[in-house]
């Protein structure tokens, strides 16, 4: 029997457990599937936005993969620097796939981007979706004006969640606070602002649309700032969704003025940062220089600026993989080496130890994308079997990491806490309200007072 450890219960992941117990190559194949938090799915359930019910609902074919009898979620166990290191890891199970995706979000590197009021967009996603480790204080949604720098589909979702009501969210899972500071945000103004031109754009149709379509929100552009981009007159050579966002930002330029609602969004091209202005701490306005087309794909600078008023300034900038402790990492792709997800220590292939996800190809593509992804590392990982049979992992997992000093969370834990978060939101008047804080999650996992997490 093969026994496989898969770190990290995100798409990528569970995508991989699924191929492997459904190939038919290697009979037996077990699957434990470990997570640095108690709770799986990843950034379907800590990163998709909450009013995006059709994809959150992914969860439910991700549970299925999970619940298989050849699959075990383990919960609460991180590996890195503590006791459980990756060469223990590698101890225990024939072989292990990382599939820990690219945790921390990329800076502007210019001047103020550390003033209060200036945060990444990730850290504000986190916050909406309950991440235990979000900051405690949350955000204070006093603004009137918030800059979303950055034109992709991380920047669509804080900038619609900044511009929805508070009740348009109620009925999703969004934790309480969030809530109660969205209720009382005084955000009327967006700006979301590329630096490059509308034909550039990295969001997709479907995300752009949902902007123009909000209840209490009018998403604006200008029709003379889309004309600089050359492709926006003629999108023919295109890539199909590049034409499909070109489409639908002519249809919003060439539209009558609605002013429908109390909020704005205004999509705006061809400003790059470069300085945050504050007083006091804490920013007031972005610095943009504009852009003009270099027509090459890129933007040259002309030295003039446009000051763009912001009490909130979110970066939305792309993620990037963080090294993981014990394992070759390559900072300029923020990537682990691999060759067709078997990882690369010194350039050799390391037998037992491979790769998916974002942190094999980087954090692009969508969900989806994880699947043909997964399924060339299991296909590697299924030709090295016989290899990696010969090894022999020392005793049973779960004990092992117990007597390392771990607590790990298994599935019946997982259920635990959805009931308690079922039981939240029947309490508060709401569907299932998510838990944000460590303590809540381990106390409905463990089902007792001992809260500690080892
Ligand atoms: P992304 O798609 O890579 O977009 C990053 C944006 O930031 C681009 O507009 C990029 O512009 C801009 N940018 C980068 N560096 C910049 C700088 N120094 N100054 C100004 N702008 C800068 O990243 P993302 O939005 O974080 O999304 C990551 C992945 O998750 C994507 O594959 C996305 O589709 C996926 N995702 C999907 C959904 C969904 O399906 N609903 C939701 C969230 C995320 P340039 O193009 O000029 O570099």
């Amino acid at each position: 029997m093969l026994r496989v450890a898969v770190v990290g219960s995100g798409p990528s992941g569970v995508y991989t457990a699924q191929s492997l117990v459904e190939q038919s190559a290697v009979p037996g194949v077990r699957v434990h599937v470990l997570d640095r938090l108690p709770c799986p799915y990843g950034l379907v359930r800590y990163g998709v936005a909450p009013d995006h019910e059709k994809i959150k609902s992914l969860q439910n074919n991700l549970r299925t993969v999970l619940e298989h009898d050849r699959v075990s979620f383990v919960g609460g166990v991180e590996v890195g620097t503590g006791a459980l290191t990756p060469a223990r890891l590698l101890e225990l199970y024939h072989a292990v796939v990382y599939c820990v995706g690219a945790a921390k979000d990329r800076r502007l590197g210019i001047p103020g981007e550390d003033l209060a009021g200036s945060c990444s967009a990730t850290d504000f996603v986190s916050w909406y979706s309950a991440h235990p480790d979000a900051a405690s204080n949350g955000f204070d949604l006093g603004a009137r004006s918030a800059v979303v720098i950055g034109v992709g589909n991380v920047a669509v979702d804080v900038a619609r969640i900044l511009a929805r009501g508070a009740e348009e969210l109620r009925p999703t899972d969004v934790p309480q606070t969030a809530l109660g500071a969205l209720a009382v945000s005084r955000v009327r103004a967006v700006h979301m602002v590329g630096r490059r031109g509308p034909s550039q754009a990295r969001f997709t149709t479907k995300e752009l649309r949902e902007l123009g379509s909000l209840p209490d929100a009018d998403a604006r552009v200008d029709a003379a700032e889309l004309a600089l981009d050359p492709a926006f007159a003629d999108p023919a050579g295109l890539p199909a969704v590049n034409r499909r966002n070109v489409a639908v930002l002519r249809e919003w330029a060439d539209a009558a003025p609605r002013d429908h609602g109390s909020r704005s969004i205004r999509l705006r091209f061809f400003l790059r940062p470069v300085e945050l202005l504050g007083e006091g701490g804490r920013v007031t306005a972005v610095r943009f220089e504009r852009t003009v087309p270099d027509g090459d794909g890129g933007v040259r600078p002309t030295g003039l600026f446009e000051d763009i008023e912001a009490q909130l300034v979110l970066r939305a900038v792309g993620y990037r993989g963080a090294p993981p402790a014990g394992l070759p990492f390559d900072p300029a792709s923020g990537t682990v080496p691999h060759l067709a997800g078997r990882m690369l220590r010194d350039a050799a292939a390391a037998p037992g130890e491979y790769v998916a996800g974002w942190i094999k190809r980087g954090p692009t593509g969508v969900i989806g994308t994880n699947r043909p992804c997964a399924k060339e590392t299991v296909a590697s990982l299924l030709a090295d079997a016989s290899l990696l049979l010969r090894r022999r992992p020392l005793g049973d997992p779960l004990d092992a990491m117990r007597k390392l000093g771990l607590r790990p969370v298994e599935w019946p834990g997982w259920l635990a806490i959805e009931e308690a978060e079922a039981a939240l939101g029947l309490a508060l008047g709401r569907r299932s309200v998510k838990i944000p804080d460590w303590e809540g999650l381990l106390r409905a996992a463990y089902g007792d007072t001992s809260l500690q997490h080892p």
